[in-house]
């Protein structure tokens, strides 16, 4: 597996927004950030989660980060403006954001996947993600360098039956990370997709609830291409979907 060993502090003064902060992956990569010393803004559902992941980077002498709490299943346009704004006048600029956050819903086959679970998937795991990019890319156009990292899945490579709007928001978002990649060729935003692979989650025990989770990576062994991909000034990746444990 790629381990990546940056500089200890090589997110001093960098402002980055994780989405779904407060559990799983998106969890482990805050209090990363958090290390390496990073300003996070942690956005995410449960309230009580966030502060937990607050409590734990002020406790490890972290920088003190955000609480933006924001259902992502609710939220609309306005809110996103609304954050950005916020952003804005309290740091000036963003110089990451890693869309992190999904549902799974349902598995089962296509044919029974039920209008509210195509609706809700596709509103958080794709519409969140394109109306918060648009609302933030002017901030991340500010710094001279700033990363913007997708999340995927190997079956939104590969489709695989049964996995339903999950598989199909994924590719959406493949597609999203390969489009941005060619508008901001060149900008100064390094734009890229991260494939976790079978991690230990609460997502992953959804989906797979007879496995074996202790022979599982977990959040922290992954953290590498998170790390590496947020390093926009030493990050040669752009338009690429790298695979956390290749
Ligand atoms: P997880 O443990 O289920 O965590 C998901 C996070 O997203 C939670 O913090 C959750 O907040 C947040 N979230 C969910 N719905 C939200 C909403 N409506 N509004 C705001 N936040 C919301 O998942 P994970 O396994 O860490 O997955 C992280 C990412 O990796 C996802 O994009 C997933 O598709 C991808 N991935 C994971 C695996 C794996 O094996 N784990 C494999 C491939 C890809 P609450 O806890 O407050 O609900």
């Amino acid at each position: 597996m790629f381990t990546y060993n940056p500089k200890s502090h090589f997110l001093n003064n960098k402002v980055i927004l994780v989405t779904g902060a407060g559990d799983g992956i998106g969890k482990e990569a805050a209090l990363s950030y958090a290390r390496f010393g990073a300003t996070v803004i942690l956005l995410g559902k449960t309230v009580k989660k966030l502060e937990a992941v607050y409590d734990q980077i002020i406790k490890d002498g972290g920088a003190e980060p955000a609480i933006v709490p924001l259902d992502l299943a609710g939220a609309t346009p306005s809110h996103y403006a609304g954050l950005a704004g916020s952003i804005e006048q309290q740091f000036s600029r963003l110089d990451g954001l890693l869309h992190n956050a999904s549902i799974l819903r349902d598995l089962g086959p296509f044919i029974h996947i039920t209008q509210e679970d195509w609706q809700a998937v596709m509103q958080v795991n794709v519409t969140s993600q394109f109306n918060l990019t648009q609302a933030l890319l002017p901030l991340l156009k500010k710094p001279k360098s700033s990363s913007l990292i997708f999340t995927t899945s190997s079956v939104g490579l590969k489709a695989r039956a049964y996995w339903g709007a999950y598989a199909i928001s994924k590719f959406a978002t493949q597609g999203m990370m390969e489009l941005l990649a060619d508008e901001y060729d060149n900008s100064g935003i390094k734009i890229n997709c991260i494939n976790p692979g079978g991690t230990r989650t609460s997502m992953r025990a959804k989906a797979y609830p007879a496995e074996d989770n202790s022979l599982l990576k977990t959040p922290a062994d992954i953290m590498s291409y998170y790390l590496y991909l947020m390093d926009a000034d030493n990050c040669v990746e752009h338009g690429n979907t790298l695979h956390a444990q290749a």
